[in-house]
């Protein structure tokens, strides 16, 4: 084991492939996610199934979000944003978990607000972010369906835990012409939206069925 990070290259690169096959198009996500080295995110026991494409577990009953959920959902993202080929101001995530997704997205934003509603996991995503040495994100304990500060417009959402139906108040922290990414339903069903806050209202798209942990209210210390 001299070079730790040689021996993931190779299950990365099949990852990618995967990836690729699946549909996701965007070359800034690929490069993003051949950045972001997985395995750190996973303990130990799992770590050599970091590159599969799949979700796993992180204690606290939660999981680590598929790859390609998560490239698809940063895809959906950036490319629904009002300044397609920029790089975005504020993005808010909600449901930091182990950090994974705030990592990809922290190569799209010049900051991204993560809010978790299990403290435990707060500690985990910081320490897993700055072991990458990723400043842009920022944690905070709290439950996502108040978002992260009632006077910040964002110019994209990205909520990775479901909630039976579109939260309407998020929809009130996003700019107009810029997107929400989430799934929605129960433990039986759940869609993968976009939904783009307009001058009037919302407009709403749906995409594959998709398996996230619901959206709790509240937090846990
Ligand atoms: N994107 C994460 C995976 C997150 S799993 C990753 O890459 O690892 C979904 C997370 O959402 C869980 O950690 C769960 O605790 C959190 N969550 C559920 N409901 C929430 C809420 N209302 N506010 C904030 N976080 C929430």
């Amino acid at each position: 084991m001299n070079n730790p990070k040689a021996i993931y290259e190779r299950p990365l690169e099949e990852m990618i492939g995967k990836l690729l096959d699946m549909g996701i198009k965007d070359f800034s996500v690929i490069d993003a996610v051949r950045r972001v080295p997985r395995h750190i995110f996973i303990d130990e026991a799992l770590r050599s199934r970091a590159y599969e494409n799949m979700s796993l577990p992180i204690g606290y009953k939660q999981t680590i979000s598929q790859p390609y959920i998560v490239a698809k959902m940063t895809e959906l993202l950036v490319r629904n944003s009002e300044n397609k080929n920029k790089k975005l101001g504020k993005i808010l995530e909600i449901g930091s978990g182990c950090g994974y997704q705030s990592a990809i997205l922290s190569y799209f934003a010049d900051e991204v607000h993560s809010v978790e509603r299990i403290k435990q996991l707060v500690n985990k995503a910081r320490e897993n972010l700055s072991e990458l040495r990723i400043y842009n994100v920022l944690i905070k304990n709290r439950d996502g369906f108040d978002g992260w500060d009632e006077e910040i417009k964002y110019d994209g959402i990205l909520c990775a835990a479901a909630p039976p139906e579109v939260p309407q108040r998020l929809l009130s922290f996003l700019k107009v012409g810029c997107p929400l990414v989430l799934p929605v339903g129960g433990s039986k069903s759940q869609k993968l939206k976009l939904v783009t806050k307009t001058q009037k209202g919302f407009e709403e798209e749906e995409f594959e069925n998709v398996a996230f942990v619901p959206m709790l209210g509240g937090t846990s210390k």
